[in-house]
């Protein structure tokens, strides 16, 4: 698994389908095979980054 943002490898898993990437400092979720992707705000809200990425990079291969 690499990160959409960064392509970076250092993902840790924060819970049962989320992950982080340790890298950039976004959140991803994994949902029917395809990642969601967040920022967690300072205030500790998330917004969505999925505008950011195309269907094929957020598709789990
Ligand atoms: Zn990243």
């Amino acid at each position: 698994m690499r990160c959409p943002n960064c392509n970076g490898k250092d993902i840790g898993k924060i819970g049962t389908q989320n992950y982080y990437c340790w890298t950039c400092f976004i959140e991803m979720t994994v949902v029917n095979n395809e990642l969601a992707v967040h920022q967690i705000e300072a205030d500790g809200s998330l917004s969505s980054l999925n505008d950011l990425f195309s269907e094929d990079e957020l598709r789990l291969q």
